[in-house]
């Protein structure tokens, strides 16, 4: 057999940042000692830093459904009118959340590949003025698309209603301004810009959103954001931390800010422009043409050719776990990753391999000319050579 490399390069899990990845060996640590206590506050202040808000920002052991679910819990009574835009798979977790917890959702869906408009939004908003809240996805990583956030806040911030965005993986692919647009709950996931393993889920609250939680008749127990609040102060959580998920963080904040967040979004911006331009180039189609986001690039398969094809060539050859479509667009696209932990490194290496993969299978291209494409992306963008240290 030849080396074959295991990599991991699916919108979440995303690759890990090493030096996150030894600090978790650091976690025979306790919760409630100062030197955790320590850790707790920094990560706390470095993800406000971070997301660029001067909002409270919680923390939970949770993936980041744990987020979304708290929001509903904590800010919201039975019956609520909320609006839900969903135009993928995490738009119709949104949907299913509010419906578990009885609000009443007037949902404004698109076809998957497009968005909702802040059209949209705003006629539904005069239409009713008892709405309570509105949920969206910044980033709907099931599609590759992504919302006109900053429009729709500005429509909801003229409102009694609260905007709940679920920025998972928009938080460090697109800029969000939370504090400047209004964003009232932007949620985040440890395993997606932020380069460490699953299990973290955390949220920006605003101090209208603190208002709604004020009067929310919901039951919660676990997912208690006045409780963590508090406990986050004392800088420890409610409940028994991941810590080794905190160590990790702390590490990879540092790096998030030596990057400088506006580096890490341009990082995954350009990443994705020159996806875009390779795939155009070996005449694939992007699943979500007019809204592509930075997260991720959905691409159809060529026609004929189930997209399973694809991911498994690329496990089977290249040790390469890429993302296939999630519900019924399975098989119909495959999805190339940007966020967090990427470079055009990988990216070369992803598209060489996918142009073996179609010659393979029954769609010829010329070598090359995806990687070509990609390779004059990063000469325009004139990215700097680094002196690596390490
Ligand atoms: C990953 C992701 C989530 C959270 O999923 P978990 O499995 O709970 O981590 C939510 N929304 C979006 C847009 C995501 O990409």
């Amino acid at each position: 057999m030849h080396i074959r490399k295991q990599r991991l390069l699916t919108p979440g899990p995303t690759p890990l940042y090493p030096p996150a990845l030894h600090a978790m060996m650091a976690s025979d640590i306790h919760h409630r000692t100062e030197d955790f206590r320590n850790a707790y506050r920094s990560c706390l202040a470095d993800l406000k830093e971070v997301m660029g808000t001067s909002h409270d920002v919680l923390m939970f052991a949770a993936s980041g459904t744990g987020a979304m679910d708290a929001t509903v819990s904590n800010l919201f009574s039975r019956g609520d009118k909320v609006i839900v835009c969903s135009a993928g798979k995490f738009g119709e977790r949104w949907v299913e959340i509010a419906k578990a917890y009885g609000l009443e959702a007037n949902v404004l869906s698109a076809p998957y590949g497009e968005v909702v408009t802040p059209e949209r939004v705003e006629a539904a908003l005069a239409a009713e003025p008892a709405t309570k809240g509105v949920f969206v996805q910044a980033s709907e990583t099931s599609t590759g698309a992504a919302h006109h956030v900053e429009a729709m806040a500005r429509a909801v911030a003229k409102t009694n209603a609260i905007f709940a965005v679920d920025a998972i993986t928009g938080l460090g692919t697109m800029p969000l301004d939370i504090d400047g647009w209004g964003l009232d709950v932007t949620i985040g996931g440890s395993q997606k810009a932020f380069m460490i393993p699953p299990g973290l889920a955390f949220m920006a609250i605003s101090p209208k959103a603190w208002k709604l939680a004020d009067s929310a008749t919901l039951p919660h127990y676990y997912f208690n954001l006045k409780k963590e609040k508090k406990s986050g102060d004392a800088g420890e959580s409610s409940w028994t931390p991941a810590t080794a998920l905190i160590l990790a963080l702390a590490e990879a904040l540092r790096y998030v800010k030596q990057v400088g967040m506006p580096k890490l979004i341009e990082n995954a911006q350009l990443l994705a422009e020159a996806t875009r331009a390779a795939v155009t180039a070996l005449e694939l189609q992007l699943f979500a043409p007019a809204s592509p986001g930075s997260s991720v690039t959905a691409v159809r398969a060529p026609a004929g050719m189930d997209s399973s094809v694809i991911v498994k060539e690329f496990r089977n050859r290249f040790g390469a776990i890429i993302a296939n479509g999630q519900g019924s667009m399975k098989g119909q696209i495959f999805r190339i990753a940007h966020l967090g932990y990427f470079d055009f490194a990988d990216l070369f290496a992803v598209i060489a391999g996918l142009e073996i993969i179609l010659n393979a299978n029954g769609h010829p291209v010329q070598y090359g000319t995806g990687v070509a494409a990609a390779q004059q992306v990063y000469a325009r963008a004139a990215v700097k050579p680094q002196t690596v240290t390490a």
